[in-house]
């Protein structure tokens, strides 16, 4: 249900602790033409073409990306020398805005080597990642800790002057303020000499993990070896497993991948009790086999890092240090959340494993349930209890027709058409690119690029990205956002049917692009999605609750054989289903984001991820028949780097306010209501980090979010 929750962090490619500001003018150190740029670096190059320009991903060399970082990082350098430097009075034009406009060309570069990193990566490109990652973090301290860059800042925050400047350049100051002060820039020499050698063996230590996180996804794989292997399991899961086997050179019937696209729908539907566990065992293993992909030592280092920094720039633990600037502030206030759904969310699942439990005594299994056959029994629990059956569900979920449904959405509430475009390179063939114009006017709002089908070298799960921020610095530069997705390929010419879950994912991560597409400020460092990570998840979160609506469901949930909608009877089943098998969701998700919180606030002292992650899960009362979403030594979203470290609670926080917030809709004339959808665009979907996000929910809304809605949702009654 939660796969959406292993949507990366990579939506959040604007940090503004450094100046990762978007310059689109051109700049006089690159000339006119491509082959002219520094070192004759195609990937150095202004990104040319129509639609403002797009990125020259037909021009990668692996070769190039080292020599043009350097290059780029030396340009950047020079050009905050130079702000520091400035001999007039620090005020907002010649600093602020003037940072804004540093980087962009160390923004273009970063952005390729991201999308190179997670959907392109191999051997080649991770000896440059092992080379790059620590000289990127010392990179960004070199411009955060510039004592005299800092001093300007500083001035122009406690300048009188500052009263005098529009809400949104007050936000910026202050954005720039808090986080060079978070990142160090008020440390003494020596404590700022510590502070970037813990950021660079974090770095380091970083690529380590998640390289080993997707060396045991990719060469760990069962092989099914018979017909009485695939027992179980609908067609379009034999041809799947058939196409990896061919892939992969594999003789026999067909291999399960060690990835969740491939492990959860095994998990779900083979009859092999014995397969299932051997499945559910390699899957709950990455990162933890003893061998030399193990994590664990890797973790032990990172916390120990973590909190020696936290420690050196002032905080109590690295949760305080995170959560600071999030909307929660502090841990307690996150934990407080967790622990009031945690245990109503475990009554839950007692009930579900006694269920399935006596489903399976029924059928005279002779079993007792264990976590490898959570989800196949819940699916025959579905079955039994709502008469619904996720393979009758399927054939209406064609991947294709539900991209045509969130376009309709995004058409309906903001006005957006969508146009397929083939004038742009893609780093893939099997990327597509559309034009994004407003219905009305036909103005040009952005580029969206869809990757949905899973391959080597692409990290696993679903996530959003922003290639270009939208911003109005250099005249309307309008954004470029993608999604990215796992889907595993179908046979050639055959529509590829996905399931309600996925179809959920898909308008999760449509919602980040959305939020990056309505984008309207004029900063770049404030746009889109640039948010505070524990609201980032609410516009996305928010999304998926148009997927159910009866408009989407009768237009775009359409027989792949006959073109027949979805029939009332089977959306009346789905709908009554709605709260089905939320134990196990919350619990999987919320045991995940408890350990990541607890493991951030237990200071400095050495831990041993195993024996922690145990005693915390048996401290908590963890049902014996769940593991949790990611375990310690493959949990990417908190090792792989900062981003959700101390922050996987967002989902949960930012569920509380989509929860919260669909009920205007609901209070109003519906899904389609258009003044909620105007309010929605211009309180929320539009203002990016222009304000501050519990004002911008109250202007939404008239209040404060109450907690009801989502206990509602979950199917839970308050502890
Ligand atoms: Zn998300």
């Amino acid at each position: 249900m939660l796969d959406r929750i292993t949507h990366s962090l990579m939506l959040l490619i604007t940090t503004a602790a450094i100046a990762l500001a978007i310059f689109t003018a051109i700049d006089a150190t690159h000339a006119t033409t491509v082959d002219e740029t520094a070192n004759g670096n195609p990937l150095l190059a202004k990104w040319e073409g129509p639609y403002g320009g797009f990125p020259p991903f037909d021009r990668v060399q692996i070769a190039l990306f080292k020599p043009a970082l350097e290059s780029a990082m030396a340009e950047q350098l020079v050009e905050v020398d130079r702000i520091a430097k400035n001999t007039a009075a620090p005020d907002f034009e010649n600093t602020i805005v003037a940072l804004e406009h540093a980087g962009s060309t160390f923004n273009r570069i970063n952005t390729i080597y991201g999308v190179w990193g997670s959907t392109m990566n191999g051997p080649e490109f991770q000896v440059v990642e092992r080379e790059m990652a620590p000289r990127l973090a010392a990179f960004r301290d070199q411009i955060s800790q510039n004592e005299a860059l800092f001093k300007r800042i500083e001035s122009v925050y406690n300048s009188p002057e500052k009263a005098k400047l529009d809400p949104e350049q007050q936000r910026l100051v202050w954005l720039y303020y808090t986080n060079f002060v978070r990142s160090g820039a008020r440390l003494g020499t020596e404590a700022k000499a510590r502070l970037s050698q813990i950021n660079q063996e974090l770095a380091g230590l970083f690529t380590k993990f998640s390289q080993n996180v997707l060396a045991e996804e990719n060469d760990q794989f069962l092989a099914l070896k018979s017909e009485e292997d695939l027992a179980g399991l609908p067609q379009s899961l034999r041809d799947a497993a058939a196409a990896a086997g061919v892939t992969k050179k594999q003789p026999g019937v067909g291999i399960i991948m060690n990835t969740r696209s491939a492990v959860d729908p095994f998990l779900t539907y083979s009859d092999r009790r014995d397969l299932r566990e051997k499945v559910w065992r390699m899957f709950i293993n990455r990162g933890d086999n003893d061998d030399e992909h193990d994590n664990n030592a890797n973790i032990t280092q990172i916390l120990q890092l973590r909190a020696e920094r936290a420690k050196l720039l002032g905080y109590k633990t690295h949760a305080h240090w995170r959560l600071e600037n999030a909307m929660a502030k502090t841990p307690e206030r996150a934990m407080e959340l967790m622990e009031a759904v945690w245990k109503p969310a475990v009554a839950r699942v007692h009930e579900e494993v006694r269920d399935m439990q006596a489903l399976a005594d029924k059928q005279g299994a002779k079993i007792t349930i264990e976590p490898w056959d959570y989800r196949y029994y819940m699916e025959k629990v579905r079955k039994d209890k709502y008469d619904l059956d996720q393979n009758e569900v399927k054939p209406y979920l064609q991947l294709e027709k539900l991209r045509e449904g969130i376009f309709w959405v995004a058409g309906e509430l903001f006005n957006f058409n969508f146009t397929p475009v083939t004038n742009v390179p893609v780093a893939h063939p099997d990327i597509r690119v559309w034009e994004v114009t407003d219905k009305t006017t036909k103005r040009h709002i952005g580029l969206w690029y869809f990757d949905p089908y899973a391959r080597v070298g692409k990290r696993s799960g679903a996530w959003m990205n922003a290639y270009r921020s939208q911003e109005r610095i250099n005249g309307e530069v309008t954004t470029i956002v993608s999604n990215n997705a796992n889907f595993i390929k179908g046979k050639p010419g055959e529509p590829l049917l996905i399931s309600w879950d996925d179809a959920t994912t898909m308008f999760h991560e449509f919602g980040h692009a959305l939020h990056g597409l309505n984008s309207n400020v004029t900063y770049p460092s404030l746009s889109g999605t640039a948010v505070a990570r524990d609201y980032v998840e609410f516009p996305s979160q928010l999304m998926e609750h148009w997927l159910s609506t009866p408009e989407v469901l009768q237009r775009f949930a359409l027989h792949y054989q006959t073109g027949q909608p979805i029939p009332q009877t089977l959306v009346d089943r789905i709908k009554r289903s709605a709260t089905f098998n939320q134990g196990f969701a919350t619990v999987e998700y919320l045991s995940a984001a408890l350990v990541d919180m607890k493991l951030h606030l237990a200071g400095d002292r050495k831990i041993d991820p195993k024996a922690f992650e145990r005693d915390t899960l048996a401290e908590l009362g963890m049902p014996k028949e769940i593991v949790m979403r990611h375990r310690t030594p493959q949990f990417l979203h908190v090792f792989a780097s900062d981003g959700y470290s101390a922050g996987y609670y967002s989902y949960l926080w930012s569920d509380v306010l989509t929860a919260d917030a669909f009920g205007a809709f609901v209070e109003g004339k519906g899904p389609y209501d258009k003044a909620v959808a105007e309010r929605l665009r211009k309180d929320i979907f539009s203002i990016g980090n222009t304000k501050d996000p519990a004002e911008a929910y109250k202007a939404f809304r008239g209040r404060d979010p109450k907690v009801d809605a989502l206990m509602k949702k979950r199917g839970f009654s308050p502890s």
